[in-house]
């Protein structure tokens, strides 16, 4: 609708101009020789005037015999009339010209009817649901199509992999709003509210759009984060105007990507308080309480922190429907790579379930780049196809981004990073309920100067004890190997070291892992979510620590062990990544088993 009258504006406008300068073309000057009033009653006197005279209000126009145009303007009020009478020339009298009386009035009314237009169409963007002055004001000169962004997807279901049950669910969704009367005559109540909550990626956008595709339906999404300005009042305003488009245009679908940006539990932004995020959430709620049942909107909002929505969200009426959009497992992996591998050309060697099998973890957002990155590699190396060692390599870059082959390392410093992450394989390889060793490499990649990258055998939704111990050993393997081989010890081994505190203080504190402490909670605090701690004396606080700390040590003896008692693996496991930069699962079987013989 905004488009129709931007584009009538933008017409009338233009057409406006056109016509203004076609009537100065018009007037274009020709060629006049003007003649002093003196020389002209000379020239008279002289009988120069021979041919015919013109008059037309106080100009005098005539021509000479070679055709040349000569006029003169007279003073008012004298005898020229007279004498040029008397000098017996053809005399003729020309009325005034005016222009066509329409033309006129239309031309006096131009600057007028441009404030018009323009005025119409602030109006048009201002925000057509009033709301505060502020709110126009600052809208102005932003286009609301940047905010709310229209759209009428040809995605279908089809294009969204892995996900059934989450399609499943919104299938009914796709009914109602192909065929809305079948379901409100029938008195059916439709939930108006479908919140999609999921990790990053996982497709909640694509669903929701295929929602709209497949129904055939305008799809108006904005962001949360959208809504949460500097000045009070826009956010509301915003939502306003937002459903106002929905209704007008029902049915329909409005998407509100982020929506923990507005919805956040209110208490859980501590003190201060948040005014503007609060007025457009009641706004939202408003809005939202404000439907009826032959509206045939139909609200879907996506986040990946569900559980910090403030809890007047998911009343009954609102987004009283949440769907999980999950991370996919194998088979959904294998779907959503075909579904991306279809708008590439596969070479004959893929195997889409392998490379499934070796992406545990990755969102369909990730696989889609995976896929994506692959084909570029591809073109980038002149390959008419992807071939299955391609698609390898696009998947290390998607999991530990890109290679940074440019990077100048000291010898010194490979030599340190070889040792390192060998320590790290050597120590998973020897741990039987460790994650297979899948690929080594001393390549900086991102930030990391070197890698070892584990594989599980099967997809795992949840980690035992041994598990988790294996990891701490495997963490701590690298720094290990820099003390055993150079007696020295670098920060390379910082993030490792995190990671061990990390998963150590949740055995600890979140999943009942340490006798000492039991089976309790201790949640830390989280001020990124405005969460408080739990409140703990300070000896359960120190009990913690030492706990924790127990692990880590544990762990570091049983990596020690294993890296010396292998102490020649390691080194021929540090001389082969030296020469070969990566090493794979069979280099590192058959250096095992050369120096175990
Ligand atoms: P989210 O909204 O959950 O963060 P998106 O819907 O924006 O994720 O996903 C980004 C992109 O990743 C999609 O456009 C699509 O190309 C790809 N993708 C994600 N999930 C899937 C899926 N289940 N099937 C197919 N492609 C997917
Ligand atoms: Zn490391």
């Amino acid at each position: 609708m905004n488009q129709f009258y931007k584009n009538l504006a933008i017409w009338l406008i233009i057409s406006l101009v056109g016509l203004l300068i076609l009537t100065q073309l018009k007037k274009a000057p020709e060629d006049i020789t003007l003649v002093r009033y003196n020389d002209f009653l000379h020239m008279l006197s002289e009988g120069h005037l021979s041919q015919t005279v013109s008059i037309k209000n106080n100009t005098i126009t005539w021509y000479t015999s070679e055709n040349k145009k000569f006029q003169t303007v007279i003073p008012p009020q004298n005898d020229t009339v007279d004498q040029l009478l008397k000098a017996g020339v053809n005399l003729e009298v020309q009325e005034e010209q005016k222009p066509h009386w329409f033309m006129q009035t239309f031309l006096s009314w131009i600057p007028f009817l441009l404030l018009i237009i323009f005025w119409f169409f602030f109006m048009q963007r201002g925000g057509a649901g009033g709301g505060g002055g502020a709110g126009k004001a600052m809208a102005f000169g932003k286009s609301r199509a940047q905010l709310v962004d229209t759209q009428h997807p040809e995605v279908t279901f089809d294009d969204v992999a892995g996900v059934d049950e989450a399609k499943e669910e919104v299938s009914e969704i796709v009914d109602f709003l192909k065929n809305p009367d079948k379901f409100t005559d029938a008195g059916a109540r439709i939930p108006t509210g479908v919140l999609l909550y999921g990790e990053p990626g996982t497709g909640k956008t694509l669903l929701a759009k295929a929602i709209a595709g497949e129904a055939g339906v305008p799809f108006y999404s904005i962001s949360g984060s959208n809504f949460v300005e500097m000045y009070v009042g826009i956010g509301a305003s915003r939502v306003r105007d937002l459903f106002l488009v929905g209704k007008k245009n029902a049915p329909c679908i409005i998407f509100i990507d982020e929506i923990d940006a507005v919805g956040r539990h209110r208490s859980a932004t501590g003190g201060g308080g948040n005014d503007e995020r609060e007025q457009t959430l009641n706004q939202l709620l408003v809005e939202m309480d404000g439907f009826e049942a032959n509206d045939h909107v139909i609200v879907i909002a996506a986040t990946n922190r569900q559980d910090i929505l403030d809890p007047a969200l998911l009343r009954p009426g609102r987004f009283d429907r949440q769907v999980l959009v999950p991370l996919p497992d194998v088979a959904g992996r294998e779907k959503i790579l075909r579904v991306h591998g279809r708008k590439i050309k596969a070479g004959q060697d893929i195997d889409w379930a392998t490379v499934a099998k070796g992406t545990p973890g990755f969102s369909g957002a990730q696989l889609a780049s995976v896929v994506n990155e692959a084909a570029l590699l591809a073109t980038r190396c002149g390959n008419p196809t992807v071939s299955m060692a391609i698609l390898d390599q696009a998947k290390d870059k998607v999991m530990m981004g890109a290679e940074r082959r440019s990077m100048i390392i000291t010898e010194k410093e490979k030599r340190v990073t070889a040792f390192h992450e060998a320590g790290h394989a050597l120590v998973a390889w020897m741990l039987p309920g460790a994650d297979p060793v899948h690929k080594v490499t001393i390549i900086p990649r991102g930030r990391a100067l070197g890698l070892t990258m584990q594989l599980p055998q099967e997809e795992k939704y949840s980690q035992d004890r041994t598990f988790l111990n294996n990891n701490l050993c495997t963490l701590l393997g690298g720094r290990l190997a820099e003390e055993i081989v150079f007696s020295e010890v670098t920060t390379g081994a910082g993030n490792d070291i995190e990671r061990a505190s990390d998963i150590a203080r949740r055995m600890v504190c979140e999943w009942g892992m340490s006798e000492v402490i039991g089976t309790l909670t201790f949640r830390p605090a989280d001020p990124l979510h405005g969460q408080p701690g739990q409140i703990m004396s300070e000896a359960t606080a120190q009990i913690i620590d030492a706990e924790v700390k127990k692990l880590v040590s544990a762990a570091y003896d049983r990596a020690k062990n294993i890296l010396l008692e292998h102490r020649a693996i390691l080194d021929a496991m540090a001389k082969a990544l030296l020469e070969k930069e990566t090493i794979g699962r069979d280099d590192i079987e058959q250096l095992v088993s050369e120096h175990r013989r």
